[in-house]
């Protein structure tokens, strides 16, 4: 499988050696413009300094001279001579009549001494560069200390940019090229190095979204990045040379071995399991980890093989039990298959398509089913539901309705059963039989039931506002009981809304199997403490029914609507009931008959010596503000 996911791009080498070679032809220039302008800098100076050192010796030769003939016999060694007001070769002397004043110059024509001589004026002694025409002058000027009189000025051309081009040009040139060559190797090798670095990394992070971390399977994306590719391959051919199957998996009762068990666990059977499943199929299938417990098995140019195939082995795999940490434990696998592109040619329909087969799967424990488009519409709403339950909470989509519970000789309203509805913005109001489940299997149950709780208990104090003493029946998870804080969130929301325990009671289905009964016997306990009412409920339907009733204390059984229905034509159900009615007189606990959706019934099973009953016959489930109505269209159901 090719692990590589990410683009890494191509000009990322051509930009970076780029910019090291700007870098590098940068550095040069600065280095060859700083150490020209050191070179001159110091060439300049120097010069001055040479003219200060002339200026002043040529200064103490005309102190000593008496006259024009004495100052230039005193000048000849040097090789200097004077004529007035007359530059030649290289030297001049300018004598002003009122004052000694004489100019030395080298190789400067007698206007620029001239213009020289006028921007000083015989104050100013020192030396400097002066700009003419262009050109750059040096000058140094003395005043004698014996004779203040005798002002001398040195002119000259400046010679020292030129004497440094010609000395060290050359050399500055070499040095650059010789520095630019070195750079741009050097650039050549750290954008080597660099994109090697750069691209190792991005390898890495590539391999990191295309791979899932915990099992090293191949990711959502990954998986999905394919089926895209081939899809779009795919596209317009009508034989079977590109059709494909997506297979989507899911571990059974996997959330009770994390719930109960821990994550660590969880972890290491999804390894486990992962690492059976990889060894079991075939490399040209994508096995791929998609979320919790979910994975995905993709196979493109599918011609002989068929979805069952390609399952076999992974159920044969779990067949096997796995071991964590010296335990043994059993681990179901429901998988759901949809053909590409008979099932689905989008991503989108496939793995929807294939998630109501898995959900087929999971309801007839057949281990695998393949779609069929005629599958229970429930279904389909419930794949495209479960994305949508934080919305719903948030936006309190979810509201209740309370159906009656009353005493069956003289309908008396004893209290009321909280039944959720999804009011939903697009599928208009849901019943709980199309989402309870898919919740239940989900992480969101333990918001959904705080929610449920809240609301209802809401609801008590709201109707007690309006004079009306109704208490309420809240239906919760067995999964509910693994949830630690529960009994202090539901003693939090009583004082909130200052509603009195007594006023809730608690529904809990007796097919709660998959929850120990001393986990259940623990929570039941802290509820009891708290003081609010308990129900098993459906009793009759489940399998633990006896050791539950035996263990738990509870105050109300409700006996399952199944039984309750059939009571008048099936004489097996009318013993049933009657049994379960005797089973709870015997334990002193209170009978609900469900299901009392007619008079006979209602007499049958007050016959019977069940006292209290909900059902059609008295009212449906409704609105909080239609069982005001209820209630106080009929008052003498509170009287009676
Ligand atoms: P349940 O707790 O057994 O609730 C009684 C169900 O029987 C309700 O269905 C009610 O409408 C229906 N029913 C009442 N009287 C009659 C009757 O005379 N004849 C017939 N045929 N049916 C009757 P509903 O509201 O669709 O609820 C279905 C199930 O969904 C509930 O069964 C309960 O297990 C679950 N459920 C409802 N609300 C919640 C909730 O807030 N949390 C949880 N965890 N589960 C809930
Ligand atoms: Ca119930
Ligand atoms: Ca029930």
């Amino acid at each position: 499988m090719d692990a590589q996911a990410l683009q890494i791009d191509p000009r990322l080498r051509s930009h970076l050696l780029l910019a090291t070679l700007s870098l590098a032809i940068f550095v040069s220039t600065v280095f060859v413009v700083v150490a020209y302008r050191i070179a001159s800098d110091l060439g300049v100076n120097s010069e001055l300094k040479a003219a200060e050192i002339n200026v002043a010796l040529l200064s103490a030769q005309t102190d000593l001279a008496n006259s024009e003939s004495e100052l230039e016999s005193l000048l000849a060694p040097s090789g200097h001579y004077i004529e007035e007001l007359q530059v030649k070769e290289n030297i001049g002397v300018l004598v002003r009549n009122d004052t000694d004043f004489v100019v030395f110059s080298s190789g400067v024509s007698q206007s620029t001494i001239e213009a020289v001589t006028a921007l000083l004026d015989e104050e100013t002694t020192g030396s400097g560069l002066i700009e003419l025409e262009g050109e750059t002058y040096l000058w140094a000027a003395i005043k004698s200390h014996h004779n203040k009189q005798n002002y001398s000025l040195w002119v000259q051309e400046t010679s020292s940019l030129d004497t440094l081009l010609h000395y060290i040009a050359t050399r500055l040139t070499v040095t650059s090229f010789l520095t630019f060559w070195v750079a741009v190797w050097g650039a050549l090798i750290l954008s080597g190095i660099i994109t090697k670095r750069i691209e190792k990394h991005n390898e890495a992070l590539a391999y990191m979204a295309s791979h899932d971390y915990l099992t090293d399977l191949p990711s959502r994306r990954y998986v999905f990045e394919q089926m895209s590719a081939h899809i779009e391959k795919a596209r317009g051919a009508d034989d079977c040379s590109h059709c494909g199957a997506l297979l989507l998996l899911d571990l059974d009762q996997f959330k009770e071995i994390n719930d109960t068990l821990g994550h660590s666990y969880g972890d290491e059977i999804l390894k486990k399991i992962s690492r059976r499943w990889r060894d079991a199929l075939p490399s040209s299938h994508i096995l791929a980890r998609t979320g919790g417990d979910e994975f995905v098995v993709w196979t493109a140019n599918l011609k002989t093989d068929n979805a069952a195939k390609i399952a076999a082995p992974l159920i044969e795999a779990c067949e096997r039990p796995f071991e964590v940490s010296g335990m043994l434990l059993n681990v179901d696998v429901s998988i759901g298959a949809a053909y590409f592109p008979k099932d689905g040619d989008t991503i989108e329909e496939l793995m929807k398509n294939a998630d109501i087969a898995m959900y087929h799967a999971k309801r007839k424990r057949s281990r695998l089913e393949m779609y069929a488009a005629a599958d229970n519409p429930y279904t389909e709403i419930r794949v495209r539901l479960a994305g949508e339950v934080t919305q719903a909470l948030s936006e309190e989509q979810f509201v209740l309705h309370y159906q009656p519970k009353v005493h069956l000789q003289t309908c008396q309203v004893t209290g009321a059963e909280a039944l959720v509805r999804w009011n939903h913005p697009r599928e208009g109001l849901i019943y709980p039989g199309a989402f309870i489940e898919l919740i239940e299997h989900s992480d969101y149950i333990h918001a959904f039931s705080r929610y449920v709780l809240s609301h209802a208990i809401q609801q008590i104090q709201k109707w007690r506002d309006q004079g009306l003493e109704v208490s309420v029946a809240v239906n919760l998870s067995p999964y509910n009981l693994l949830d630690r804080s529960m009994t202090a969130f539901i003693r939090e929301q009583l004082d909130h809304y200052g509603v009195t325990p007594e006023m809730l009671e608690i529904e809990l289905t007796e097919t709660a199997t998959m929850i120990d009964i001393q986990t259940t016997q623990a929570v039941f306990k802290s509820f009891r403490e708290l003081g609010v009412k308990l129900s098993l409920d459906d009793f009759g339907v489940g399998m633990s029914s006896l050791s539950y009733i035996k263990n738990l204390e509870l105050d109300c059984i409700k006996l399952d609507r199944s039984f309750v229905l059939n009571m008048l034509s099936d004489p097996c159900d009318k013993a049933i009931v009657q049994t379960m009615l005797d089973l709870c007189a015997n334990l002193g606990y209170q009978a609900v008959a469900e299901g009392v959706e007619t008079q006979e019934l209602a007499d049958l099973l007050t016959n019977l010596g069940c006292a209290y009953g909900q059902g059609y016959f008295f009212a449906k489930p409704m609105p909080a503000d239609q069982f005001v109505r209820f209630m106080q269209d009929t008052p003498k159901r509170r009287s009676a």
